[in-house]
């Protein structure tokens, strides 16, 4: 299993996440991004069998709050 984070915290909602990997990400209504399927707080994590498009959300995004771990 592999585990996606994002903070929360450190997003400034410019969308990337979203475009790039709709299947984890998404922008809600605080104008920040969301993985999908995690609770709402300011670290998500999400444990998933395949990393598939969140690599490539994790390095456009500008501000380096999401993260992946093998
Ligand atoms: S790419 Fe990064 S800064 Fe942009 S919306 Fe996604 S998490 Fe936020």
């Amino acid at each position: 299993m592999a585990k996606i984070k994002l903070e929360r915290e450190k997003c400034i909602g410019c969308g990337s996440c979203q475009a790039l990997c709709p299947k984890y990400f998404e922008l809600i209504d605080d104008g920040k991004s969301h993985i999908k399927e995690a609770t709402k707080q300011d670290i998500e994590e999400l444990e998933v069998e395949k990393i598939e498009c969140a690599e490539s959300a994790a390095e456009a995004c500008p501000s380096q709050c999401i993260h992946i771990e093998k």
